[in-house]
């Protein structure tokens, strides 16, 4: 279930960026992206997991920039 656009906007990137999240489609599943460090956050039946702990980290880890 996708979350609701404005509330996507409200949320943010639980690391230290605190950046702002794109709502994205893993594997058919709506998923939420930070688009500062891009983890991979899920949606468990509408609600946003914003925990470090259950977080996929992006590339370069939780909270640190894809590229620089
Ligand atoms: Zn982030």
């Amino acid at each position: 279930m996708a979350l609701d656009p404005d509330l996507v906007a409200l949320l943010a990137c639980p690391s230290d960026d605190h950046a702002p999240l794109s709502q994205q489609t893993r594997d058919g599943a709506p998923v939420l992206v930070c688009t500062y460090c891009e983890s991979v956050f899920r949606i468990e039946d509408g609600v946003p997991v914003l925990l470090l702990d259950d977080a996929e980290p992006g590339p370069r880890g939780l909270g640190n920039p894809v590229s620089a």
